[in-house]
């Protein structure tokens, strides 16, 4: 038998994306023996502290030493006393914008084990996926600020839906839905944003007219938000723009409990380029240190990225044994009720495998 082989060009970034990845590392490790392949880390030390010391979160090129990698897998980027912009726009743009990283992919499910913050008000089977666009759309340079400082100071930020990228992005939609439940619902506000959002309409219409048997729906995004919390059983593939997407996929991991369990993925999904895998938390800098951050958001996003590879079986395995070592209050970390560290927490989930 010949082992499959792939370079995970690994970035845990700070805070507790220096204990969580390590964490999914032996996790990945664990199963990859069991269904034929093995991993190759390379580690990269790109982070805030990386900046505190050299000015620069990652080397020049550093987009292009992980171009070629089979995934990217990255913890957490942020610290306390380094603005936002710096962790934002000295990597996490530059990687899904030169990758072209276009799908933003979180799924929500609510896993046997965790409470749900609706639980008791309302139906408790919450398992749809947020797709959200990631490269252009509300979020563009394009705009700026006159008469500054007058009383006739004025801004504009203009927005860019290209017919390219809105058409792709609803296609991944589209096709994810029919490995689920073939249903798509779509974030717009058509009513109150006269240009780009009947444009988005018009090309999730195109979208369904290429995808027959899915079924289709959309709602404005502020209705959408109250669904989501009112009946979050009525979704299965949530599609949104940049701004739209960005928000539910903030509230819907936030309905399914904790978001140290919540995955992401961001996918080149023609594979041009690596694809990136992160937990939806940050680097959670007031817990940082004391080896208690909740793996399993790291250990669902390493799942998300063996689908990625082609590698099923030993993605539901992973799956399966977290949501077995969740069932177990004594091994679920502080975060979810419990009182198990991160390396208690990731012991559980090994243990389960197989
Ligand atoms: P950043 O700016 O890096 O996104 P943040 O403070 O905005 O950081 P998080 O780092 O996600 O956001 O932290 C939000 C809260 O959730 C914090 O109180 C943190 O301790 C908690 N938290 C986040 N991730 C985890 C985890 N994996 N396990 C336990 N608690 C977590
Ligand atoms: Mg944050």
């Amino acid at each position: 038998m010949t082992t499959r082989r792939y370079r995970i060009a690994t970035i845990p970034g700070d805070g507790i994306g220096t204990e969580v990845i390590p964490a999914g590392q032996r996790a990945v490790e664990a199963v990859a023996a069991r269904h034929g392949f093995a991993v190759a880390w390379d580690v990269y030390d790109w982070s805030c502290a990386r900046y505190a010391e050299t000015g620069r979160m990652m080397p020049e090129d550093g987009v292009d030493r992980v171009r070629g990698a089979d995934a990217i897998y990255l913890g957490a980027v942020g610290a306390p006393g380094v603005p936002d912009h710096v962790s934002l726009w000295g990597l996490l743009i530059p990687l899904r914008r030169e990758l072209d990283l276009y799908a933003n992919v979180r799924p929500v499910k609510l896993i046997e084990g965790i409470t749900s913050p609706l639980a008791g008000r309302g139906p408790e089977d919450i398992d749809f996926v947020v797709v959200r666009e990631n490269v252009e759309g509300e979020y563009s340079e394009i705009g700026g600020r006159l008469h500054g400082g007058t009383e006739h100071e004025m801004v504009s930020q203009m927005s860019v839906f290209t017919r390219r990228c809105t058409d792709r992005i609803m296609d991944y939609a589209f096709e994810l839905a029919k490995g689920r439940r073939g249903h798509v619902t779509s974030a717009t506000k058509s009513n109150g944003i006269v240009h780009t959002m009947p444009f988005w309409d018009e090309r999730f219409a195109a979208a369904a007219a290429r995808h027959p048997g899915v079924e289709t729906v959309q709602y404005h995004i502020d209705i959408l938000t109250a669904y989501f919390v009112r009946n979050p059983d009525w979704f299965d593939v949530v599609v949104g723009s940049n701004l739209f997407g960005d928000i539910l996929s903030d509230l819907g991991p936030a309905i399914a409990g904790s978001i140290g369990i919540a995955p992401s993925a961001n996918l080149n999904p023609e594979r041009a380029a690596a694809s990136m895998f992160e937990p939806v938390h940050g680097s959670a800098p007031d817990i940082a240190g004391q080896g208690v951050a909740n793996p399993i958001a790291a250990v669902w996003t390493a799942a998300m990225m063996l689908e990625h590879l082609g590698e099923d079986e030993a993605a539901a395995e992973l799956m399966g044994a977290i949501e077995a070592s969740l069932a177990r209050p004594e091994t679920r970390t502080r975060d979810l009720g419990g009182t198990a560290d991160t390396d208690g927490s990731i012991r559980a989930v090994i243990e389960a495998i197989g």
